[in-house]
């Protein structure tokens, strides 16, 4: 049986990934729809290469270059707007949704790939973060498959019993170990990183990936939102996740268990790799990933996250712990101050303090209902993007 799949943000870095996979395996896999921002240049060879019933673009202005890109006969429906990717995520013939878009922006349509019982590829983390126990909810009552992506999430689902219930206690585990490379500014002293730019910042040692998430990589808020990710998925708390610094990136996450035993999975730092694990569990696919070679590896390090240097780890545990809406408003906060800094508005550093200081002014509420959630979120923002402007370098003139 040939499998239906809906690419959300296909013209991203997880995106090109998956179909690169998927093209690897055309009778296993057939590409339903595909959805993307801005880049309309990639997104139109994506439709000329798989010929996908849909095309979904955020505004009309991108759907008219798409369609003005192809030949005027050509199957592909373009289709427009929020609902647009909610309708590709839920729709009857789709069996596997890849949740792709980066940010809160891919809420909604993960969101109904999981209430719609999907095969659900998850890589938009920030999704998970922001509505943990609704999304949760919505995967039981849905009858949707969750299987993580974020290769850490990935490689401790593969590490833990196939079974696996939810319940560290039935399963023999005693704890989680998230590993992280650090970023390219491991072992910076802070005053160092008050000047950093952008380009230093998304230049990843060990992944190619979004500038979103290397600027999180940088930052280690990527590792906060991926503990409070485990949290979620693997129903436990941020006691039971300890981040080890591994610069390698070999050893994708591990597992310890009561007997002493510590179960890990190891492999090249490709994203095709959790990409095609989650395609085709249980079963295995080629990925197009070389074997690991461990003689050209030769060693492999281990340290503790610098958490006073880098104090966006502590604040994601805070926000797990207080719970209710707070998570929510960390990655909102957080999703201004990485634009903010990209767009060379704020300093490095300021980025932690936006977080910081929006936190400051929440109290969180109950997230027992996506109104409450997104109403955290815009709020969150409003907050951010005074702290923003009270921090940007840019003069007014
Ligand atoms: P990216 O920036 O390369 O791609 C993002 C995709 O989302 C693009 O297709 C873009 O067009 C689309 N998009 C952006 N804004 C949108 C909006 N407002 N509405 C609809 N679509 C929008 O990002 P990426 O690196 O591929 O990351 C995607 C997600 O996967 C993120 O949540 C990230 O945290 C997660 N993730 C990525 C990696 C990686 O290696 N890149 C690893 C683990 C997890
Ligand atoms: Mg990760």
């Amino acid at each position: 049986m040939t499998l239906s799949v809906t690419v959300l943000g296909a013209t991203g870095s997880i995106g090109v990934s998956t179909l690169d996979v998927l093209a690897r395996h055309p009778e296993r896999y057939r590409v339903f729809a595909i959805t993307a921002a801005r880049n309309t240049a990639r997104l139109i060879e994506q439709i000329l290469m798989f010929s996908p019933r849909f095309a979904v673009l955020i505004d009309e202005a991108g759907a008219a270059e798409v369609r003005a890109g192809l030949p005027a006969d050509h199957p592909t429906q373009i289709l427009v707007g929020e609902q647009a990717l909610v309708e590709v995520a839920e729709h009857p013939d789709v069996d596997v949704v890849m949740a792709a878009i980066v940010g809160a922006a891919g809420l909604l349509p993960t969101l109904a790939a999981a209430r719609s019982g999907k095969r659900v590829l998850l890589a938009n983390k920030e999704s998970l973060v922001m509505a943990g126990p609704l999304f949760m909810q919505s995967v039981r009552d849905g009858g949707a498959t969750l299987l993580p992506i974020d290769s850490e999430h990935n490689a401790i689902f593969q590490s833990l019993p196939a079974n696996y219930a939810g319940n560290f206690a039935d399963s023999g585990v005693r704890h989680l170990l998230l590993t992280a490379s650090g970023g390219p500014f491991r072992g910076w002293p802070a005053e160092k990183l008050q000047a950093v730019t952008p380009a230093q910042a998304v230049a990843h040692p060990n992944w190619a990936m979004g500038r979103k998430i290397s600027v999180d990589s940088a930052t280690l808020m990527n590792k906060g939102l991926e503990l409070i990710e485990a949290c979620f998925l693997f129903n436990c708390v941020p006691d039971q996740v300890k981040v080890v610094v591994h610069p390698q990136s070999v050893i994708h996450s591990l597992v310890q268990y009561r007997d002493g035993s510590v179960v890990a999975e190891l492999g090249q730092p490709d994203m095709r790799t959790p990409i095609a694990c989650g395609l085709s569990w249980p079963e295995r696919i080629e990925a197009g990933v070389a074997d690991l070679d461990l003689f050209s590896v030769a060693t492999l390090n281990f340290e503790p996250a610098d958490e006073q240097t880098f104090p966006c780890l502590a604040l994601a545990r805070q926000a797990f712990v207080a719970g209710g809406t707070m998570p929510a408003v960390l990655n909102a906060a957080n999703e201004i101050a990485v634009e903010a800094f990209l767009a060379e508005q704020i300093a490095f550093t300021a980025i932690s303090e936006v977080v910081a200081a929006t936190m400051q002014q929440h109290e969180p509420r109950t997230a027992d209902s996506l109104d409450a959630i997104l109403q955290a979120d815009r709020e969150a923002r409003v907050i951010a993007r005074t702290l923003v402007a009270e921090r940007s370098t840019i003069k007014e003139s």
